[in-house]
């Protein structure tokens, strides 16, 4: 394959090592079709990136044969979500329910999901992973995208390929490069990342606390707890003016079981600011070029599904060119197809999480948003309200399967 020390040739070259780039990168590979993933990082391990693998994720696993290795790895088994609402504990979401093997969501940091994709990949032989490597550009000739520049340690790179495909996240370089148009649906909220300490002998906890116009997620990673505190947009130099002593009571006024370890969030440099967005590209292709996952439809954490919509856009693009890309080029008609039949699906989550954005979580003092009582009393009372959120969240709307062969 390499041809010399600045120029390969591939069929398939994926920019961007996220869940949408490693799933298809497997998929190709495993139908043995030659695939470069160029991945800007040294490694996976990231802090800022969604911690749940989804019920309709784990059925892909069961498709491809890989979910009993899975699951040997460290994870917990979420099989229902409560929230903490003005202090009371409501029943939110039950997966008991799901048509799916596994009904439970599967917490693990995604960096131990991203290396076992890795790992299974790099069996076969037409896997090529390129660590510490970042596009940096397209190389289109006469109209069409033939390839993608990349800087990497050993210096400049230039790939080409029959296809490449933009799965760079939500600040995508491919899009931007590709110039392809982007609607925004502007969000009102960022969130403030940071991990608090927790006491190791500290039962299991709500996942949602939602208290005076306040929102904040815990996610229990065993040893800490990993805090998604919410702020309206634009507002992180407020908080900071309020000093690190006031959002350490806004987050015990929530979570009052965690205690003395609060304490242990003393600076600012603790907290990383994660910038939330909603949008999505009108035209996710080009000739020679595709986009799927965040940088196609950038999704906001409301639900926690945007690594499983990547997944699903993954699965769905191999089984719609893994034919055409065993013989040659793909065409337009066949890119088209892909968006065609992602659109719908992203479109409903999207919407559902600028309803749930503009309703529940706009984290805006003056207007402080609030549940409507009667929801919480049919979530609380009428157990069977609870599944539809789960099948939205846990499968999510037209869940793909795995229709490719392994080679
Ligand atoms: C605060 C926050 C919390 C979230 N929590 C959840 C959650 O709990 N569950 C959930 O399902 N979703 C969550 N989401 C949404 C989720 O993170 C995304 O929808 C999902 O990661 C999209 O996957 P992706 O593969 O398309 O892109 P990404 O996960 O963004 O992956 C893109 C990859 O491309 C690489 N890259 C970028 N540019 C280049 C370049 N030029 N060259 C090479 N590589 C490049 C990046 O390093 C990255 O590895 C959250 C989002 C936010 C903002």
């Amino acid at each position: 394959m390499p041809e010399s020390p600045n120029k390969l040739t591939t069929r398939c070259c994926i920019v961007g090592g996220g869940p949408a780039g490693m799933m298809l990168g497997f998929l190709l590979a495993r139908s043995g079709i030659e695939v470069v993933v160029l991945e800007k990082h040294k490694d996976f391990l990231r802090d800022f990136r969604g911690d749940t693998i989804h019920p309709s994720t784990l059925e892909l696993l069961v498709e491809l044969g890989l979910l009993d290795e899975f699951l040997k790895l460290p994870h917990q088994e979420l099989r229902a979500v409560h929230g903490t609402i003005e202090g009371q504990e409501i029943p939110i979401a039950d997966f008991a329910h799901l048509p799916t093997k596994c009904k439970f969501i599967a917490f693990m940091p995604q960096w131990d999901f991203l290396n076992f994709l890795a790992e299974k990949a790099k069996q076969f032989p037409t896997f090529h992973l390129h660590l510490e490597t970042k596009a940096t550009d397209l190389i289109e000739e006469n109209g069409q995208v033939v390839g993608v520049r990349a800087t990497s340690l050993t210096g400049e790179l230039a790939i080409r390929a029959d296809i490449v495909v933009g799965t760079d996240g939500r600040a995508s370089l491919i899009r931007e490069k590709a110039g392809l148009p982007v609607q925004d649906f502007g969000v009102p909220i960022d969130v403030l990342w940071m991990r608090i300490p927790k006491d190791p002998l500290l039962g299991e906890q709500s996942l949602g606390y939602f208290k005076a116009g306040q929102f904040m997620v815990l996610i229990d990673r065993q040893e800490y707890f990993q805090c998604g505190y919410i702020i309206p947009k634009g507002q992180f130099e407020t908080h900071k003016q309020r000093g690190i002593a006031a959002l350490q009571a806004d987050i015990l006024r929530m979570a009052p079981f965690i205690g003395d370890h609060i304490r242990e969030l003393k600076s600012w440099d603790q907290i990383s600011l994660l910038t939330v967005k909603i949008d999505r590209l009108r035209q996710w292709a080009k000739p020679g070029l595709l986009c799927i996952g965040d940088a196609a439809h950038a999704m906001s954490p409301a639900g926690g599904v945007g690594v499983n919509m990547a997944i699903q856009d993954a699965v769905a693009t191999a089984n719609l060119l893994t034919a055409s890309l065993q013989k040659g080029p793909v065409t337009m008609t066949e890119l088209d197809r892909i968006q065609r039949r992602r659109l719908w699906p992203i479109r409903i989550i999207q919407a559902g999480q600028i309803f749930v954005h503009r309703r529940f979580i706009n984290a805006s003092i003056d207007k402080p948003s609030s549940f409507p009582p009667f929801a919480i009393w049919f979530l609380k009372h009428v157990p069977f309200v609870r599944r539809i959120p789960a099948y939205l969240v846990g499968v999510g709307p037209l869940p793909e399967h795995i229709q490719t062969k392994a080679k």
